[in-house]
């Protein structure tokens, strides 16, 4: 299986079958890379999402009455067919996002070591036992699946995103149903081929291709659907928080950062300019967790802004492996991205590097953003505050320790930060006092493990934590059990 034998239509996967929208409409999938259609999709609706929710109501019984060590013993086997196909699966995650192939690669290694993780989760399913107040009483909890999941996934890093979700979801014993992000339906389609061929049950797994305000938002308003679980943008998570909270649905929602990376002026400057460089603009500034706000102390900013402005100069922009960063994924998301620096050039930003599309030879077709670096604007300005998911990072000069810590909390997300010192004192204090989900000490803003609770404050989240053992919080939910030993003495 290669992007050169994948189906010119890409199907959804409903109660274990491919199959069209039911209104047969497609729309077309465009390589990052070269502006070409790669091909069509089905475009589904209501009526797509709801047969899936029911293919998925009636596979749950049987899938929730395996034993957790059994769901655990086959996701672990859909977790090996990964590794056997995850040059092919990197290949088609390389064709629909730009990667480049060895990033897409990696990316595929995460996704099965979440998997192999959880798959382990099988044998850990645990509970508490403890005391009762009463004599001859014992009380215990344990997990129980909630019904049927809907997953609702963005593009960034595409197989990565399907497994953190489908994963723990199916091993707490729900079945699901996944929106694919119209910008990698070929992903999630190729996950569900795996899924199906490793032997996982039919309906327990159903993907449904299609835009989000025609497949996503029916599978959120479904009342057959049990929780929802949602990645993507703090705007669509706003909107689905409020229809699921009106029908009382669990949801958790994992959503966008504007992440600080501070510089003190005892860090190892070189090490600095290297992780801000990848926090910045490793895949191409798509992370939730990459680094757009660099707050640099005053007595060393001249020194590293050479330094950035030079290396980001020598980077190279294409979807090989020898280069640094790739295209973002989409038309609307380029123009989105210029449209707000050049409201902030009218605001007074200076623009040190990058700041406009590549347009040569081999950039010209594709949606290529320079990589860019932008100093001089206010920290509350639209460009500091919005989270913009590009290669484009802003730099801000504070005078010390303090000045950092207030700026870098003064956001509306909370998701990582990191710090560069080389004070075991900053570090601490920096790492107890940032508002965020993940705090890193001289490294980057990116970096999640898969067996580590991720996620954020304020608008980066509603405080819920995926993957990690913390992900099956969200899928299951505790029942406590009360047992009267002898019930002839109470
Ligand atoms: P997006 O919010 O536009 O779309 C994400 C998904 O939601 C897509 O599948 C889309 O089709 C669907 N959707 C859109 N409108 C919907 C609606 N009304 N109802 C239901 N579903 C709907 O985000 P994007 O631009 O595709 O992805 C980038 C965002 O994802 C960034 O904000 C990024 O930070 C975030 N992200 C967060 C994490 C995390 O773990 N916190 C990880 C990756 C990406």
């Amino acid at each position: 299986m290669s992007p050169n034998n994948i189906p010119g239509i890409i199907p959804n996967w409903i109660d274990g079958k491919e199959s069209e929208a039911m209104s047969q409409n497609t729309f077309g999938k465009l390589s990052p890379d070269t502006g070409k259609e790669l091909y069509k999709v089905v475009r589904s609706r209501t009526d797509d999402v709801h047969k899936a929710v029911g293919a998925a109501r009636n596979a749950q019984p049987a899938w929730a009455s395996l034993t957790p060590v059994q769901r655990g013993d086959l996701l672990y086997e859909i977790t090996r067919t990964l590794r056997k196909y995850r040059r092919e699966i990197a290949a088609v995650v390389a064709a629909e996002t730009g990667m480049a192939p060895g990033a897409a690669l990696g990316e595929t290694g995460g996704a099965i070591a979440l998997g192999e993780f959880i798959a382990g989760e099988g044998r850990r399913f645990y509970g508490r036992t403890t005391t009762s107040a009463v004599p001859n009483k014992y009380a215990m909890t344990v997990r129980q699946p909630l019904g049927v999941a809907g997953l609702i996934i963005a593009a960034n890093t595409p197989i990565a995103n399907v497994a953190w979700k489908v994963f723990p979801a199916l091993l707490c014993g729900n079945s699901a149903v996944l929106k694919a992000a119209e910008d990698t339906p070929a992903t999630a389609w190729y996950f569900g081929k795996i899924a199906h061929e490793a032997g996982l049950p039919p309906g327990v797994l159903n993907i449904v291709q299609g835009y989000g305000e025609e497949a996503g938002a029916p599978l959120v308003a479904d009342p057959g659907v049990d929780v929802i679980s949602f990645t993507g943008s703090a705007a669509v998570g706003r909107k689905i928080a409020s229809v699921a909270g009106a029908r009382l649905a669990k949801v958790s929602l994992e959503l966008g950062g504007k992440n600080p990376l501070v510089v003190c002026d005892d860090a190892d400057l070189k090490a600095a300019a290297k992780w801000i460089l990848l926090s910045a603009f490793s895949n191409a500034g798509q992370r939730c967790a990459s680094g757009s706000r660099i707050i640099i102390f005053d007595s060393v900013y001249d020194q590293l802004r050479t330094m950035l402005v030079q290396r980001t100069g020598e980077l190279t922009v294409g979807p090989d492996d020898n280069d640094d960063l790739g295209p973002v994924i989409n038309r609307k998301q380029l123009d989105n991205m210029l449209a707000v620096i050049r409201r902030a050039e009218q605001n007074g930003a200076v623009i040190l590097a990058g700041g406009h599309r590549l347009t040569g030879d081999t950039h010209a077709q594709g949606f290529y953003m320079a990589p860019t670096l932008i100093e001089q604007v206010d920290p509350h300005d639209e460009i500091s505050t919005t989270e913009l998911f590009g290669p484009i990072t802003c730099l801000y000069r504070v005078k010390n320790f303090e000045a950092a810590l207030q700026m870098a909390n003064d956001s509306p997300y909370g998701l990582t930060a990191c710090i560069h010192t080389r004070s075991i004192h900053r570090a601490t204090e920096f790492a107890h006092k940032i508002q965020a989900g993940v705090a890193v000490i001289n490294a980057g803003t990116y970096g999640s493990e898969p067996h580590m609770p991720f996620g954020g404050l304020r608008q980066s989240g509603n405080g819920t934590r995926e993957p990690g053992t913390e992900a099956l919080d969200i899928y299951s939910d505790l029942k406590d059990i009360y047992i009267n030993i002898d019930p002839e003495k109470l």
